[in-house]
């Protein structure tokens, strides 16, 4: 078997790795760079050189696998050959055909063959048997499992061992147990700056302390939240409904919900949530898309006015909306709360929460395992060699993990 990273070595996300015999070619992910989620360059720049992958060439794959539902894992997949199988999750595959097209931009993948896989199921593609495990990140994403008979090799994706799905990632180690290489992600070995991991690392951490600082405040509290970090937004919804507060949300996040409803059915239901109301005084790109597509009023007995939070401003906690705050705020709210609820190193790429610098209360804990959560995973999983993989320090891995470790740059090609 040989394996080439094309992306992800040297750098957090953009994962596009080939494994190959002499008759099989398949791919572990096709994602874009982090930069590209804040930049208006055309897709075509973060194209990685794989033969046969691109829709303007011939197709030279057997399979795409994707991991999990970020665009570091599958970004390129509008530029993808319709002629090579993809496959993914049910659930990720629902979140990229109804909610990604939702965003701003253009992605279409409506011309691939996506086949959806299930955790644990087994697929023949030539040479390959690839099994999918869920694993803890993001909603039902997974790692996977690749043998040609000779060579077994594991691949984490994005993983981590802290949210209430932690056991899927140990029950991964379990089931792909000594494999002859480990690809492993190791985003946070260098994101040391990050302390706010330090004081939440679980989110059971980041749920009691949401109803701390919820039970201690008697003002509106904004929340500024990923709608797609679907932890987050169930420890939220509870922690609103232990505190008697009123949550609100847009109607994109509602959308989320009841994909993740759909496919997850412990998930709450909007429905049978009275006190969660969504703010429709939204006219963006998002909601001219869901008005399309006739579901952005899907939830309308759910309907919240901006008049009517100021009736009452206290009881509510906002899923944070600028435009909404800075109503809110001319018609006479000015003292609030604020909980930030994301990787801290978004604060300081953006200043949207600028203006709220002296109110913001950080609550988070990280989508990836920390260092120590990793020692023991590789431990329990307890490959022959490891190869790191979206990580900005891969030459920490061999000390750090006192494992063998094979260190690849970007489109080396090695056997193994
Ligand atoms: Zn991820």
């Amino acid at each position: 078997m040989n394996i080439c990273i094309y992306r992800g070595t040297n750098e957090i996300g953009g994962n596009c790795i080939e494994l190959s015999t002499d008759k099989t070619r398949i791919l572990l992910d096709v994602g874009t760079p982090l930069e590209s989620m804040e930049s208006d360059a055309p897709l075509d720049t973060y194209r990685v050189p794989v033969d046969g992958l691109y829709s303007d060439q011939t197709p030279g794959l057997d399979a795409i696998f994707i991991t999990h539902g970020h665009p570091d894992h599958y970004g390129l997949l509008p530029l993808v050959n319709s002629k090579i199988p993809v496959y993914m999750t049910p659930a990720v595959h629902k979140v990229l055909t109804q909610i990604q097209p939702l965003l701003p931009g253009d992605f279409d993948i409506s011309h691939l063959n996506i086949i959806q896989i299930e955790p644990g199921q087994r697929v023949r593609i030539g040479d390959f048997w690839v099994r999918a495990h869920l694993v803890d990140h993001s909603p039902a994403s997974v790692g996977y499992e690749v043998s040609d008979g000779t060579t077994r090799v594991a691949y984490t994706g994005d993983i981590r061992f802290h949210s209430h799905m932690s056991a899927q990632s140990w029950a991964f180690a379990d089931a792909a147990k000594n494999p002859d290489y480990l690809i492993v992600e190791g985003t946070r070995l260098s994101r040391t700056d990050d302390t706010t991991n330090e004081r939440f690392p679980t989110e059971t951490c980041v749920h009691q302390a949401i109803c701390e600082q919820l039970s201690a405040s008697n003002k509106l509290t904004y929340i500024s939240m990923s709608s797609q970090n679907l932890d987050r937004l169930c420890s939220v919804i509870r922690a609103c409904e232990l505190t008697g507060r009123t949550l609100v949300i847009d109607p994109y996040t509602a959308a989320l919900l009841d994909v993740f409803h759909e496919c997850f059915p412990s998930i709450p239901n909007i429905k049978f949530l009275d006190f969660v109301k969504i703010y429709y005084g939204i006219s963006d790109e998002i909601a001219d898309k869901m008005k399309q597509r006739g579901i952005f009023y899907t939830h309308k007995s759910h309907k919240i006015t901006a008049q009517k939070i100021l009736d009452n401003p206290t009881k509510y906690v906002i899923k944070y909306n600028w435009r909404l705050a800075q109503w809110l705020n001319r018609n006479g709210v000015s003292d609030y709360d604020f909980i930030y609820s994301m990787w801290h190193g978004y604060m300081e790429r953006k200043n949207t929460w600028d203006p709220h610098q002296d109110k913001i209360v950080e609550i988070h804990t990280s989508g990836h395992a920390s260092s120590e959560a990793l020692c023991k995973f590789i431990d329990q999983i307890a490959p022959k060699q490891i190869i790191p993989v979206h990580t900005e320090c891969k030459s920490a891995f061999a000390t750090r993990f006192n494992v063998p470790t094979l260190v690849l740059n970007d489109k080396e090609v090695k056997r193994i």
